[in-house]
């Protein structure tokens, strides 16, 4: 298939595009660099440009021919959304309502969306199902959700089909140790936990103790990056005209932020220094997906089925890699 991928020297894109590129598909990224890295990606699949220039990408969709679009681009700080939201609604919203109206115009009937668990807010009961109600708490979860409800309106009225995948927490870098995640500024918990480890940084923080989980910390569903970009090629494969998919994409087993801090301790082999700090604006307790849909529907299963042996893979990446790409 020729496709487009939007984000695609990010984090989770740069994953997909070489499983699309090892499975024969043609592919063109279009990647504004602003966070994602040259080197993630081949030079001759990259496309260096902004969505806010809907011509530039809409004669890419014209001229490659284009019959699928994954679209990653997108900012993805909750924090940075409550205080920037015209950033995230232009970006996250407006810019995807532009690609998508391209698409639809230049006929590309197949659209994979990067959606996230922040679409539930904080959940009635875990383990979440796609079925769970989708109240966002922060306008980051706002500006996805709209464009999932657009999505959905578009598959209803135009030869178009498209699949939503919520993702839980990516973390782990490719087998080979080649690509992994690389964020600037950092604030995930687990690269953050390596470089406490390595004494890049003096300790981790720990945002919050006193929350209503078992040892008091957020309970986060942690999955494998190359694990989450299967689901994108399953997803390409299932979609259909008119399909309405949703999925969820985590593993179904939650660990806490201690639980993370020790299996790093173990892996490593290292001390981390920790330190308790009051708990982070928006955060749910327990975020954990119920992953039975897309184990039913697209036959999909996880490969790095423990946090340990996502943990290795990420080990492997920041012991070769310790500033991500940046030299
Ligand atoms: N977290 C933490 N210390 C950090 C970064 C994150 O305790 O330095 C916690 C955070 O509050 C959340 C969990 O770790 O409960 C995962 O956070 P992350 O930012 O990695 O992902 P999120 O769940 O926000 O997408």
């Amino acid at each position: 298939m020729r496709i487009l991928v939007t984000g695609g020297a990010g984090y989770i894109g740069s994953h997909t595009v070489r499983q699309l590129l090892a499975g024969g598909h043609e592919v063109t990224v279009f990647d504004s660099l602003e966070y994602g890295h040259r080197r993630a990606v081949p030079d001759v699949n990259l496309v260096v440009g902004n969505l806010r220039d809907i011509d530039h990408v809409d004669n890419l969709l014209v001229v490659n021919r284009i019959e699928a679009v994954i679209h990653f681009a997108a900012y993805a700080y909750v924090g940075e959304s409550v205080t920037s939201p015209a950033k995230y609604y232009t970006n996250n919203l407006i810019y995807s309502l532009q690609l998508l109206d391209r698409c639809r115009r230049n006929g590309v009937q197949k659209f994979v969306f990067s959606s996230t668990c922040a679409t539930y807010g904080v959940p009635d009961a875990v383990p979440i199902a796609e079925t769970a109600p989708q109240r966002p708490v922060n306008p980051y979860g706002n500006s996805k959700l709209a464009f999932e409800h657009a999505l959905a309106d578009y598959a209803a009225a135009y030869p178009f089909g498209y699949c939503a995948l919520r993702y839980f927490n990516a973390a782990g870098a490719a087998e080979d140790g080649t690509i992994g995640e690389s964020h600037d500024p950092e604030t995930h918990l687990i690269p953050l936990v390596f470089r406490a480890a390595t004494g890049k940084i003096p300790h981790v923080s720990v945002f919050g103790t006193d929350y209503p989980t078992p040892d008091g910390t957020c309970v986060r569903d942690y999955i494998h990056v190359d694990d989450l970009a299967r689901a994108h090629i399953l997803a390409l494969d299932k979609i259909g005209p008119g399909s309405k998919l949703q999925y969820n994409v985590g593993l179904g087993r939650g660990y806490s932020v201690r639980e993370v801090i020790a299996a790093v301790e173990q892996v490593t082999g290292l001390k981390v220094p920790v330190k308790e700090e009051p708990r982070r604006a928006g955060d749910p307790p327990a975020l954990v997906a119920d992953a039975g849909k897309i184990a039913r529907e697209l036959g999909w299963s996880a490969k790095y089925d423990t946090l340990t042996a996502i943990l290795e893979t990420a080990w492997r990446w920041h012991k070769t890699h310790p500033n991500g790409f940046e030299e």
